[in-house]
């Protein structure tokens, strides 16, 4: 007999949601006027931070930014080609207000998932290039982020190139269920045959990197890059600390106390990511067959 499955998520208890003044890392949007910075309250302006990578200059706090803002503080000037930009999501397991959602977070950044992939060039250099968006629903990994990773993956085996991923995940997206998590087996799966192929891959773990992308292509680079203060974990320490019953580090989970415990490679202040992505492409340069023009 069939049976038409149809999950009943219509009663499910509201989850939790951080409030906008929590989220302190987010990328100001004062529209020109000066607030004070969350970590030294010294007043600063859009501007002073625009001019600065989004860095602080008085106490070299690193804001959250945006994912074009960060292609283009890496990407050679106009060597941007994005792939599968059409690619969007659907409501497959008719969450409820996922599509309204979807769309918030379309208008309020303007893309269409939580990842820009693509083909840059670092000082000349070619890459495979993703990068993800935390302000499009944390970006959280469903369906389509995971899809997209596979197919930059697919094509930097293709051409040989080595591949770039800087992450700012929430972890996975609720909204899609299992299919959301079935994306930390695939991608970790690709970025395996990565691996096997011999090319070389560089994470760059931002603010914040938690939960199912620190548990699958997030940790899987050759190279593992993080930026100052940035929060990276599976669990938040709030849970890990209730968990264990006892008091953890101040800086538990970031960056500094990462590279501490040899859980990343470097921490590089935003403004020299990319000479230093560039060194390191370098170096690898000659097991690589990349295409000079793309
Ligand atoms: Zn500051």
């Amino acid at each position: 007999m069939m049976v038409n499955f149809k999950p009943n998520l219509v009663k499910k208890k509201k989850y939790i949601t951080i409030p906008a003044d929590k989220q302190s890392l987010s990328h100001p949007s004062h529209a020109g006027e000066d607030f004070p910075c969350p970590s030294c309250s010294i007043w600063i302006t859009e501007e002073e931070l625009k001019q600065n990578h989004y860095i602080c200059t008085h106490c070299s706090f690193h804001f959250s930014c945006n994912a074009w803002y960060r292609i283009g503080s890496i990407a050679d000037e106009g060597s941007f080609r994005e792939i599968n930009p059409c690619l969007s999501t659907i409501n497959l397991l008719d969450f409820p207000e996922y599509d309204l959602k979807l769309q918030t977070a379309h208008k309020k950044t303007g893309l269409a998932e939580a990842i820009i992939t693509g083909w840059a060039n670092v000082n000349g250099i070619p890459v495979g290039l993703g990068v993800m968006d935390a302000q499009f629903m944390m970006g959280s990994m469903g369906s389509v982020v995971g899809e997209k990773i596979c197919r930059l993956v697919e094509e930097v085996m293709e051409q040989r190139a080595p591949l770039i991923i800087f992450c700012a995940s929430g972890g996975a997206r609720m909204q899609e269920g299992i299919i959301s998590l079935m994306q930390m087996a695939k991608t970790s799966a690709a970025i395996g045959r990565l691996h096997e192929a011999g090319l070389l891959y560089i994470s760059v773990l931002t603010h914040p990197t938690t939960g199912g992308v620190s548990a699958s292509f997030a940790s899987l680079g050759d190279i593992i890059i993080a930026e100052p203060g940035a929060l990276i974990g599976f669990t938040g320490p709030r849970v890990v600390e209730q968990a264990l019953g006892k008091k953890l580090p101040e800086n538990f989970q970031r960056a500094e106390f990462h590279i501490n415990h040899g859980m990343v490679d470097m921490v590089v202040v935003r403004s020299d990511l990319k000479s230093v992505l560039h060194r390191i492409l370098l170096m690898h340069q000659g097991g690589t067959n990349a295409q000079k023009e793309i």
